[in-house]
């Protein structure tokens, strides 16, 4: 019993400390700057990212394997051949379709962990929630790095 009471006024006191702190709040969406007042740490695990080698090509290999370890089955991955006169990435294959379901994405990391050519990454885009469920089916083109991003480091 008299443990239980001291339980219970160590608790409280820390409910009551914390009541006398000033409030901390993030001024979402009506902050400045691009994430409009939101307030992430670095490893954050938002929209995924493909990124590209230095010279501009998909580091994608298309080897599957981030969709093998992928425990929500959300990656669908097409590949193709490159070849002399389209050369997409600087391995054998590509991905020419890349989607990942964000309906079904649980943002656990595993696929980025698995990549052999750290082509996936987690971004900071978190801006995702949709009233229609085909809008959460993020294709390629939607998380490749663009080019001009390469140019403009
Ligand atoms: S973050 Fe997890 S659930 Fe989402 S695509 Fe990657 S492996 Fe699948
Ligand atoms: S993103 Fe990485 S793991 Fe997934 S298919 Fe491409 S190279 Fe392989």
């Amino acid at each position: 019993m008299v443990r239980n009471l001291a339980g219970i006024a160590k608790g409280m006191s820390i409910t009551f400390r914390e009541m006398l702190q000033p409030t901390i709040v993030e001024n979402y969406p009506d902050g400045p700057g691009p994430l409009r007042g939101a307030v992430f740490e670095q490893r954050f695990r938002g929209a995924h990212v493909l990124q590209r080698d230095e010279n501009g090509l998909e580091k994608c290999v298309a080897c599957f394997l981030c969709a093998a370890a992928c425990p929500a089955n959300c990656i669908f991955i097409e590949a193709a051949e490159n070849t002399a006169e389209n050369r997409i990435s600087s391995s054998e294959r590509y991905a020419k379709v890349y989607n990942i379901d964000y309906n079904r994405c649980i943002f656990c990391g595993y696929c980025v962990e698995a990549c052999p050519t750290d082509a996936i990454t987690h971004g900071h885009g978190f801006e995702l929630a949709s009233l229609n469920a085909t809008n959460m089916v993020m294709r390629k083109e939607d998380m490749l790095v663009p080019v001009s991003a390469l140019t403009a480091k």
